[in-house]
């Protein structure tokens, strides 16, 4: 099963990172024409979805997230003091899976792969796992 691995640095503590073009040049190496592609991380810190970049939407959801989910008083920060990133985390999840039509993941004219940092900055990795012919 084709497999690439993306390295991101974020520069950050709480970023939002397109990775559309990188994922599509991970799944033009993999010589797959149709099938389903995942993209994942690895982490319990940062996220990955599937939305619009632009820069007032970016922010809106930075917002979002920061509001939902606070910045104190969880019980993981007595560990680490970074609650608030993991659940952010969890609430958006650490996958997308997404079709790929003639070699091009198949995406809506204003949908792009974002990566979210949410405790950073850090080097983060990004799977990017292809099945199908
Ligand atoms: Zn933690």
């Amino acid at each position: 099963m084709p497999v690439e691995h993306l390295q991101i640095s974020t520069r950050q503590r709480r970023e939002i990172i397109d990775i559309t073009a990188r994922v599509a040049d991970a799944v033009a190496a993999t010589g797959i024409r149709d099938g389903l592609v995942c993209v994942s991380v690895p982490h319990c810190t940062c996220t990955v979805y599937v939305n619009e970049n632009e820069s007032g939407l970016v922010s809106d959801t930075l917002k979002l997230l920061s509001q939902i989910t606070g910045t104190t008083g969880w019980q993981h920060d007595r560990i680490d003091d970074n609650a608030a990133a993991h659940l952010a985390a969890s609430l958006v999840g650490n996958a997308v899976l997404l079709p790929v039509s003639g070699g091009k993941v198949e995406l809506g004219t204003w949908q792009r792969i974002m990566l979210a940092e949410l405790d950073g900055p850090r080097n983060r990795r990004v799977t990017v796992t292809v099945v199908g012919a």
